[in-house]
């Protein structure tokens, strides 16, 4: 039988491939994978047509339960109000979460991420344990519950679960408040077990794993973590400048400079944040061909600081987006507030393409495929053998009408707002048309009789 949701093949009059835009693009589908490209092709009877295409965008960095708390942290705290005194509320919120709310908010989080053009999310999952700090009985029950969310939604899941195990460097004991992400090695070990099965019935999900940062891991730990799974590493790292002092006075180095002497940082990491570097530490990471993975959004929200971007894009870093605390969730402005960072503190345009062969929408949008999908452990954009992960646009959007290649890049995502996005398919599979999820009305009903339970 043939689902009118999975085609077998698409035809685009325009799409962005890894060596550029081509016209007349015919894409076969074979279970979820693209089987076969080819160009200045004739359409097909049964294809399904697109105007334009492109890849869609990987979401490396996400924390899909903070969604729930989004926009409830806005409130003047006065001169103390930071990033610490966001993260008390968010333990607080954390505290009344269970698993059926987590599920459900995830599943809100994942559906906005398709809606907005990312079709594959990074999720740094550190919330484990019963509000008592003990494991649930299967130890990965909130895995198997961020699982859930992704089946539900069709988003393509690379789960990095967290290992925390100290408030802060030098293996400094945890605070009450963390219970709910501790482990100890032996248990982190067990806990991965669980989540290989969690994912084992999601048809391309990737398991990786986070030491959450160098606050939450000691030297030790680390080496004895790694050898663990073979997938992609993630961590955060030099966020704050409270950090990276409390890193100095314990260990008379930086973090990133830490990192590098201590741990083999390669292409199997993500370096999130990265915001506090010198040239040298930026040196090492753009050697190390590590991903670094940026949350214009979040770092905004939170006061983080500008991580420098034009530099690094300069040195040909490679780097990738993500949605982080979900605060708000929009692929689109993810890029665009990269550039404008730059924009805003260097005083000029077009800060991050190279030259005149790439626009500013182009060098984001390729830039953040790639890297995006390496720090995930997944083929990148539109190739053979690559999950069939397409993103339609409307080119009846007043922003996009007459345009073609680079400008609709950079008119998605410096001139559109919303709904330029008309439909999307992961793994093959139709999960958005006429820029809703098609199970949106169902998931947004859960979600809001979740919240209401954990905020009333
Ligand atoms: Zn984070």
């Amino acid at each position: 039988m043939i689902d009118p949701r999975s085609p077998a093949a698409f035809h685009a009059e325009q799409a962005l491939l890894p060596q550029g835009w081509a016209r007349d693009v015919r894409l076969q589908v074979s279970q979820g994978r693209i089987s076969a490209i080819s160009s200045g092709q004739p359409a097909q009877a049964g294809d399904e047509r697109l105007p334009i295409l492109v890849p869609g965008l990987p979401n490396l960095h996400s924390h899909a339960f903070q969604r729930g708390m989004a926009g409830l942290t806005e409130i003047g705290g006065g001169d103390g109000d930071s990033f610490w005194s966001w993260r008390e509320l968010m333990y607080r919120f954390l505290a009344h979460l269970h698993p059926e709310a987590v599920e459900a908010i995830a599943a809100q989080a994942y559906m906005e991420m398709l809606e907005s053009g990312f079709t594959r999310v990074g999720e740094f999952h550190y919330l484990h344990h019963q509000a008592d700090g003990q494991p649930y009985a299967e130890r990965a029950e909130m895995s198997a519950r961020i699982a859930a969310a992704a089946a539900q939604t069709g988003i393509g899941l690379t789960l990095l679960p967290v290992f925390y195990a100290h408030a802060d460097f030098g293996g400094a004991p945890p605070n009450p408040a963390q219970r709910r992400l501790i482990h100890d090695v032996d248990g982190f070990a067990q806990l991965l077990d669980g989540a290989r099965h969690a994912l084992a019935t999601l048809p391309d999900a990737v398991l990786g794993f986070a030491p959450h940062s160098l606050r939450a891991v000691t030297g030790e730990e680390l080496a004895a973590l790694l050898p663990l799974n073979a997938g992609p590493v993630h961590i955060h790292i030099a966020e704050q400048v409270r950090e990276v002092d409390a890193c100095v006075a314990w260990s008379g180095q930086r973090p990133v400079q830490w990192l590098y002497a201590h741990a083999p940082v390669d292409a199997r990491w993500c370096l999130v944040h990265a915001t506090h570097i010198t040239d040298d530490e930026r040196a090492s990471i753009v050697a190390s061909q590590a991903v670094a993975g940026l949350c214009p959004i979040t770092e905004a929200n939170l006061g983080d600081g500008l991580f420098p971007m034009q530099a690094f894009a300069r040195e040909g870093g490679r780097f990738g987006v993500g949605s982080d605390s979900n605060v708000l969730i929009d692929a689109a402005e993810e890029l665009r507030l990269l550039e404008y960072g730059q924009r805003l503190t260097l005083r000029g345009r077009n800060m991050l393409a190279p030259d005149a062969t790439r626009s500013s929408g182009r060098y984001l949008y390729e830039g953040a495929v790639n890297g995006g999908a390496q720090a995930l452990g997944v083929a990148a954009g539109l190739q053979v053998g690559a999950s069939a992960d397409l993103l339609a646009l409307d080119p009846l959007h007043p922003a996009l009408v007459g345009r073609s290649g680079d400008a609709l890049l950079d008119s998605w995502i410096f001139a559109a707002r919303n709904g330029a996005l008309r439909a999307v398919w992961r793994h093959g599979r139709q999960v958005v048309a006429d820029g809703r999820h098609l199970q949106r009305d169902a998931i947004t009903a859960r979600f809001a009789q979740a919240l209401r339970g954990v905020l009333g």
